[in-house]
C-alpha cells in the first residue's frame, strides 16, 4: 500500500491517521510483518547524529508522528494535515482490534512487574483480549537473541515493545527478521501508564500540546531529556533543509 510520506530529520513519515495507523498494523499481521516506530523530537535528533539508528529507523514498515513536537516540526515543513498518532494510543487501538478478531499479543518491556499490571489492564479494557506473553524489558544485551527468537515463537500477532527509544526500535528489527506475520510497536514508557504507575497528563493539558512539558516536570528522569527540545525547535525554525533531509543542501 502506498502511504503520503514526508520527510523529517532524513527519516521518512508516514502521514496517516490513527484507525490507518492501526489499520496498517494489523495488516502486517496477515503479511510479511514489519514494525512500527512512533517517532518523537529527541529520536529525530538522534538520528542526525547516529546513523545505525536512522537505519533502523528507515526499516520500519509505518513511522507514525507520536506526539505534538513532530507534528509541529511536519506543519512547519510544509505538511497541513498531519494527524498525531500517539504510541500508547495506537497500542489502545490495536488491543481492541485483536481483542476483536482473535490476534495473540505479546508485552515486552518496563520493569519487573509492570507488564504484568500493564496487561491486566488491557485484558480487562478490552474484552477477549488474548496476551499470550510478558517479559520485562531489563535483560543483559546478551539474552537479545534469546528473548528475540521466544517472542518470535510465541505465537504472538502483535507484540508491543516498551523498552525506550532505541532499544526497541533495534529488538523489533532483529525479532522482526527472525518471523513474517507479526506486527511490532514500540510504545516507549506506555506499560508504565497502562499499570497505574504513571499518570497520563490531564485532558486540557493534552488539548493544549503541553503533555510533553507535563511529563517533563512531573518525572524528574525525563527533565535532562527536555534540553534537547530547544535545539529540535530551532533546526526546524532555522535550517528546514536539514529538519527535512537530515543534512544541508
Ligand atoms: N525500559 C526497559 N528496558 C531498559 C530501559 C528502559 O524496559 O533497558 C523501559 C522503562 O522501564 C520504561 C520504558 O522503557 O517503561 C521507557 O520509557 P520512556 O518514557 O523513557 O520512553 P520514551 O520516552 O522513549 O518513549
Amino acid at each position: 500500500m502506498s502511504m503520503p510520506k514526508a520527510q523529517l530529520f532524513g527519516l521518512g513519515v508516514d502521514l496517516v491517521d490513527m484507525q490507518e495507523a492501526a489499520g496498517i498494523a494489523m495488516g502486517l499481521v496477515q503479511g510479511s510483518g514489519g514494525y512500527v516506530v512512533t517517532l518523537n523530537p529527541e529520536m529525530c535528533m538522534r538520528a542526525l547524529e547516529d546513523t545505525e539508528f536512522a537505519d533502523t529507523i528507515k526499516g520500519a514498515a509505518l513511522v507514525v508522528p507520536d506526539g505534538i513536537g513532530t507534528v509541529w516540526a511536519l506543519r512547519r515543513l510544509g505538511h497541513k494535515d498531519v494527524p498525531k498518532v500517539p504510541g500508547i494510543e495506537l497500542a489502545e487501538t490495536v488491543a481492541s482490534r485483536c481483542a476483536k478478531d482473535g490476534t495473540a499479543v505479546y508485552l515486552l518491556g518496563a520493569k519487573p512487574g509492570v507488564a504484568e499490571r500493564a496487561a491486566a489492564y488491557l485484558v480487562l479494557k478490552h474484552k477477549g483480549l488474548k496476551i499470550i506473553g510478558v517479559k520485562d524489558g531489563y535483560y543483559g544485551k546478551e539474552d537479545e537473541g534469546k528473548v528475540a527468537r521466544d517472542v518470535a515463537d510465541s505465537g504472538a500477532g502483535v507484540v508491543f515493545v516498551a523498552m525506550g527509544a532505541g532499544r526497541q526500535e533495534s529488538f523489533m528489527q532483529l525479532a522482526c527478521s527472525l518471523k513474517a506475520g507479526i506486527a511490532m510497536i514500540g510504545i516507549g514508557g506506555s506499560f508504565d501508564v497502562f499499570a497505574g504507575d504513571i499518570k497520563r497528563a490531564p485532558d486540557m493539558v493534552r488539548k493544549l500540546g503541553l503533555e510533553w512539558l507535563y511529563r517533563g516536570l512531573t518525572q524528574p528522569s525525563r527533565l535532562r531529556r527536555l534540553a534537547k527540545l530547544p535545539a529540535f525547535a530551532l533546526t526546524v525554525l532555522t535550517r528546514p533543509s536539514l529538519a527535512r533531509n537530515g543534512r544541508t543542501g
